[in-house]
């Protein structure tokens, strides 16, 4: 199964007596389009979509997104840095699990199949559906560990790619 286009989402929501709204269809697209390995928080999904000029308030996002999630639409991720990430819930062969760094929030996916059969066999057992399967695996990356994690490292340190990537962030937004 490809993942969702507009048109099959439609029907999908149709189905369970929902409706695509305009702004579930925007919330979609930037998922759609969003870089491989990328997730967004509510709070920054807002921002790209300001930055489109599309003026969805942030309650509207939080209500979306929970609602695309207990669909199975998006998938609400739990990673290391506080608050609730999402991004596209792909069917196989495109499901993947996390590796994050506790110290850095650097998010690596990796797929396994045994993973998602055995908690598809579970759900059968229990006449239970499928919605979703995430494995999310708490790490400290190499870079923290030569820093001499945890003892050396203060609790705000971040590795040199997040540095960069916050700067390259502040410098656009000073650019703009
Ligand atoms: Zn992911
Ligand atoms: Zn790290």
């Amino acid at each position: 199964m490809p993942p969702y286009t507009s048109a099959s989402l439609k029907a999908e929501l149709n189905s369970r007596g929902w409706r695509l709204t305009p702004q579930r269809e925007k919330i979609l697209h930037v998922f759609q389009n969003l870089p491989r390995g990328d997730h967004l928080s509510a709070e920054e999904l807002h921002q790209v979509l300001e930055e489109r000029g599309e003026a969805i308030s942030l309650s509207t996002i939080y209500r979306s997104v929970k609602l695309m999630s207990r669909m199975g639409i998006l998938r609400e991720l739990e990673l290391a840095e506080g608050h609730k990430h999402y991004e596209l819930n792909q069917p196989y062969p495109h499901h993947h699990h996390h590796l994050v760094c506790i110290q850095c929030n650097k998010t690596l996916e990796f797929k396994n199949d045994s993973i998602l059969k055995h908690s598809l066999k579970q759900t059968e057992k229990e006449g239970f559906q499928l919605i979703d399967c995430q494995l999310t695996v708490m790490a400290v990356c190499p870079e923290a560990v030569r820093m001499g994690w945890p003892s050396a490292l203060p609790s705000n340190w971040a590795c040199t790619r997040v540095v960069a990537e916050r700067l390259q962030e502040e410098e656009k937004k000073e650019d703009s």
